[in-house]
């Protein structure tokens, strides 16, 4: 029976690194004689044009009925001035809401080759390798009463005791295959959300005795990720703070053009890059591809079942980079740049040799 997977390529760049990642898996595919089939459609300011809405009743029910989700970004500054809810924006709270999407699972590793490209010493970057745990349905994006008058706006930070259990489950889950050490970062020092935050967070950790969990602030984190980011494992945190933490985050590993992320709930997952639409680059064929092709491999593994398929996919970026191709994003002064469709093609090549050279298989787990 085929896999189900709905395409959402959106706005900018978003369809240009969709069409990269979709060449990457169907090459994975085939390899494995694993069958996909896929259908697109219409989200954010493309749909606001097409349909006067961000989000069609036709794209969620899409999205309800598929296996898996792929998107690209959504937003630009021809859409800025619309009314809030019309949004490309909006529609991503949406459908994040609608499906219940309330983990968003970001990891930051830095590729060996890529030590070079972030803004901080090798020595600091080296090595690092933590995973986000960011909740993504609750909290201020969310809370209610929200609004704006002529000389006040307000929201509202709200969490709930079960909003927080259930993704500190997840993250302590995610930490027992990893360095069993989850850091939770709030603001309970002045908020009373934060304080609920931490004691839930608390009462969870009791399940998971074999996993260290240390409580830090946010405004402390921020600066711990710059000064000392080796030290985190997995980062637990409320959706504003991830917001903004894994941003941070990705600057460290190189850029943003680099970083996957996977949206999870109990029924639906949703994979897509990081980065937004980047309108300044669109249809320019300069985008780094690398995000939504890394969304691939963590679908592959996470969605899938095809671990060996993921890795895969992440030695052959791997290689590409060790080999000195970078896009504009990532380049360094000795680099050879490329665009996004020779990146993507480089990235595929690479990938049909590690099949050759493993002549394996890949395993459904
Ligand atoms: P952005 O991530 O689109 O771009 C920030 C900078 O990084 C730009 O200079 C851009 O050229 C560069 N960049 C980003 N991705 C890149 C890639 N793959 N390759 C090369 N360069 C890349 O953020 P922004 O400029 O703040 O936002 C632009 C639009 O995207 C806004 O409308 C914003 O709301 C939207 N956005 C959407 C999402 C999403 O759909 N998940 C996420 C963030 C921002």
């Amino acid at each position: 029976m085929d896999v189900k997977i709905a395409l959402l390529p959106g706005d900018g760049i978003g369809p240009e690194v969709i069409e990269s990642a979709v060449k990457v898996l169907d090459e994975v595919c085939e390899k494995s004689n694993f069958s996909l089939s896929y259908s697109t459609y219409s989200f954010g300011g493309n749909s606001y044009d097409k349909f006067g809405t961000p989000l069609t009743e036709e794209t969620l029910q899409g999205c309800y009925n598929s296996d898996v989700i792929l998107l690209g970004a959504v937003g630009g500054p021809k859409w800025e001035d619309l009314q809030h809810n019309l949004k490309p924006e909006a529609a991503l709270l949406k459908l994040r809401k609608s499906l219940g999407l309330f983990a968003n699972v970001r990891p930051a590793i830095v590729y060996p080759s890529m030590f070079g490209s972030s803004t901080l010493k090798e020595e600091v970057v080296r090595g690092i390798d933590m995973v986000i745990f960011r909740e993504l349905t609750g909290g201020i994006y969310f809370g209610e009463p929200r609004g704006i008058d002529k000389k006040q706006g307000w929201n509202t930070m709200l969490y709930s005791e079960e909003e927080v259990e259930r993704i500190a489950r997840k993250a302590f889950e995610a930490a027992r295959l990893r360095r069993r050490k989850v850091t939770s970062v709030d603001k309970a020092n002045v908020l009373e959300v934060s304080q609920l935050w931490r004691d839930t967070v608390k009462k969870v950790h009791n399940e998971f005795p074999d996993v260290d969990l240390n409580n830090m602030y946010v405004d402390n984190a921020a600066m711990q990720l710059v000064k000392d980011p080796g030290q985190f494992d997995i980062i637990l945190t409320s959706n504003l703070f991830g917001d903004i933490l894994s941003d941070v985050a990705s600057m460290i590993t190189g850029g943003l053009g680099m970083l996957p992320s996977a949206s999870i709930g109990e029924k639906h997952s949703l994979y897509e890059p990081v980065h937004g639409s980047a309108p300044d680059i669109a249809n320019t064929n300069s985008a780094n591809p690398i995000a939504a092709i890394s969304s691939v491999a963590m679908m592959l593994s996470n969605s899938l079942g095809m671990t060996k398929g993921a890795e895969i996919v992440e030695s052959a970026i791997e290689r590409v980079l060790a080999e000195g191709y970078r896009t504009q994003d990532i380049a360094l002064q000795d680099s050879t740049v490329v665009s996004t469709t020779k990146m993507t093609e480089l990235i595929i090549n690479n990938i049909e040799d590690i099949y050759n050279e493993q002549a394996i298989g890949v395993f459904l787990l």
